[in-house]
């Protein structure tokens, strides 16, 4: 699985706030590297601190987990990039994911009508 892959499944899992903190870090990292392998490495030493959030990776082992739920999830992705016609679940999930960081830091108040 190339990098740009993995980093588009990790972003599909549900993460802990403190989580998505470190992967962001991490692609931010991974992006600024050249090599491939590099990329994949570091990313994949990330996973092994954050996967232990979830239950069922640390109960199946982190390789085997991710060799399972990584392609699966790829696979859904790339059938969801040729089926998807409108905004949906998976596109608000993906977008999230990159908004997060800008909004971060802006603090919204409700409106008071
Ligand atoms: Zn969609």
């Amino acid at each position: 699985m190339s990098y740009e892959d993995m980093k588009r499944v990790v972003t599909t899992f549900d993460w802990s706030k403190k989580a998505r903190k470190r992967l962001r870090q991490t692609f931010n990292v991974c992006d600024s590297l050249s090599e491939e392998k590099d990329k994949r490495f570091r990313l994949w030493q990330s996973l092994k601190i954050v996967l232990w959030e979830n239950r069922e990776a640390v109960d199946m082992g982190f390789r085997k987990f991710a060799r399972q739920h990584f392609n699966e999830r790829l696979d859904a992705l790339h059938y969801h990039d040729k089926n998807c016609n409108e905004y949906c679940e998976v596109c608000a999930k993906l977008e999230r994911w990159n908004n997060e960081g800008k909004e971060s830091r802006i603090h919204k108040e409700p409106l008071v009508v």
